[in-house]
């Protein structure tokens, strides 16, 4: 595989780069040699990986990877990218699944995992402070030998970085109790393209305009550098109840789940998985019903206030047709929570994703089986799979994984193109949001119109425009404009 991938990597390290780098950041924190260019040249995305298990690169190589140790080093870096015309591209551990790290032509990567100190944690106002490289499993150890837990525990959480989270408007486990990261941030600091530091106080509320953090929180690199975020932190709960329930179909699960969230209970957990995903789950309830689905929930916090929560909540569920289950799918779902299980699919040659789409309580049933029924007609052979996770009063995340049979590169890679658009057309169509928490990066750039209307894509591209004018930060992404001289990924949308 290497020969292929080392015959794309021409021209090799530009050396007048590598040393006006080397000058701001230092020699050994400039990496130019093939491996490393290479390692930077894709995040988890599944078309990288498709490209990569071929001995392909999906994009172009970055010229090299550099790492500031510090905000003023960031600073330092953007500034000279920005007077140099050198595009960059923030890096953190690279788990993003939309392609946002893959470079396009030209750029730098940015790794800013030397940036993993944890600052500061204030007990008394429940606010931790973290530099944006921090390992999001170590930022979250860090925390809990304190008494607490960020609450943002995605199942990446191992894989990722904190800034990473704040990018991509990430979503963890916990999130129907304690709220998606845009929920959690109070404050932080940034880095423009042209150098500029900007520095968003933590304070519990303000009134003071629109809000500055929030240019950044889901900005995905493109308008600027997310170098330290100051995160509320939780008292560790004193119990997590598990409710293991089955429902007889979906529908009953799903009316079960927005009546829990609109009588203002709070499982930290709440998941409902489709038959398809529920089969395997439930292979140690001798019992389970044929065609039952199955949910677990979890209550933590007090553990008086804990249970009672879990009893009103399957009380809610039981006027449903919902049955209570042994507890072994929930403890098997602990144990694996931050395991991946895409590598073994695509090594055999499938072209396996999942895509995350947000949904109204009163589309979700028929946006979940019109998206079953047009993947299943695109190829009756593909694995069609869904579960409902991060519930709110209002709606909820579909979380599907879509399997397609291996086949030659050129039709798999059609099908999966056409695939990612019968779902988010018709999630666009149902009303709901084309991304829950996996962000938009390169892949969902052709719907971006569609989810933010045309007046609101004109104003997103106004807004970089006016903070990025000569377009060096993560260009291309976000459905935003790509620079003149940008590469087509292979199995772009
Ligand atoms: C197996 C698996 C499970 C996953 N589970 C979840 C999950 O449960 N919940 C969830 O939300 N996501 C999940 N993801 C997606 C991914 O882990 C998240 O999007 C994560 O937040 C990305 O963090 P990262 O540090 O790896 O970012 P990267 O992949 O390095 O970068 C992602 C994007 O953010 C930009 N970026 C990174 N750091 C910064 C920064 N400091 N400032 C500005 N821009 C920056 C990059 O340029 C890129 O566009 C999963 C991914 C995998 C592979």
């Amino acid at each position: 595989m290497l020969p292929m991938l080392a015959a794309q990597a021409a021209p090799g390290a530009d050396q007048a780069l590598v040393s006006a780098l080397a000058g701001m950041v230092g020699a050994g924190n400039v990496l130019a040699d093939f491996p490393d260019r290479l390692a930077a040249s894709r995040d988890r995305a599944p078309i990288a990986t498709f490209a990569f298990r071929d001995g392909l690169v999906p994009g172009v190589l970055p010229r090299a990877v550099v790492r500031p140790g510090s905000r003023e080093e960031v600073a330092r870096v953007l500034a000279w990218a920005n007077a140099n015309d050198v595009p960059v591209i923030p890096y953190g551990a690279g788990s993003g699944v939309l392609g946002g790290a893959i470079p396009l032509g030209g750029e730098i990567a940015l790794d800013l995992k030397r940036l993993n100190r944890l600052v500061a944690i204030n007990a008394t106002d429940g606010l931790a402070t973290v530099e944006a490289g921090m390992n999001g499993g170590r930022f979250e150890a860090a925390v809990e030998a304190e008494g607490f837990t960020c609450g943002h525990l995605p199942q990446s959480l191992h894989m990722s970085t904190v800034g990473g989270w704040l990018a991509c408007r990430g979503a963890g486990q916990n999130s129907t109790r304690y709220g998606k990261i845009e929920d959690m941030v109070v404050g932080l600091c940034a880095v423009l393209a042209d150098g500029t530091e900007v520095e968003v106080r933590p304070a519990a509320r303000r009134s003071t305009g629109p809000s500055l953090r929030d240019v950044f929180v889901g900005c995905e690199g493109t308008l600027g550098v997310i170098t330290e975020a100051t995160l509320r932190i939780w008292k560790r709960p004193e119990a997590e109840l598990p409710l293991v329930l089955s429902f007889p179909d979906i529908a009953a699960g799903l009316e079960a789940g927005r009546r829990i969230l609109q009588a203002e209970l709070r499982p930290s957990v709440f998941r409902l998985y489709d038959e398809t995903e529920t089969v395997p789950r439930v292979k140690e309830l001798a019992d389970f019903g044929k065609g039952r689905v199955l949910a677990i929930l979890v209550f933590s916090g007090i553990e008086r206030l804990a249970a009672l929560e879990r009893d009103l909540a399957g009380e809610i569920a039981a006027a449903l047709g919902a049955r209570a289950e042994g507890d072994a799918p929930y403890r098997h779902w602990l144990a694996h929570r931050f395991e991946s299980y895409s590598p073994p699919w695509q090594a055999s040659g499938h072209f396996m994703d999942t895509c995350e789409v947000t949904g109204a309580w009163s589309a979700l049933v028929e946006m979940y089986s019109r998206m079953r029924e047009a993947i299943l007609d695109l190829c009756p052979a593909a694995h069609f799979g869904a579960h409902w996770s991060h519930a709110y009063p209002e709606g909820a995340c579909q979380y599907m994984t879509v399997r397609l049979p291996p086949m030659p590169r050129a039709e798999g890679l059609a099908l999966h193109a056409r695939a990612w658009d019968l779902l988010q057309t018709l999630t666009v169509v149902m009303g709901g949001s084309i991304a829950h928490h996996h962000g938009a990066g390169l892949l969902r750039g052709p719907w971006m119109a569609a989810e933010l209307g045309a007046g609101g894509a004109a104003m997103l591209q106004r807004i970089k425009d006016a903070l990025d004018p000569g377009n060096i930060l993560n260009p291309g992404k976000l459905g935003l404009r790509p620079r003149a001289s940008a590469a087509r990924v292979m199995g772009e949308g």
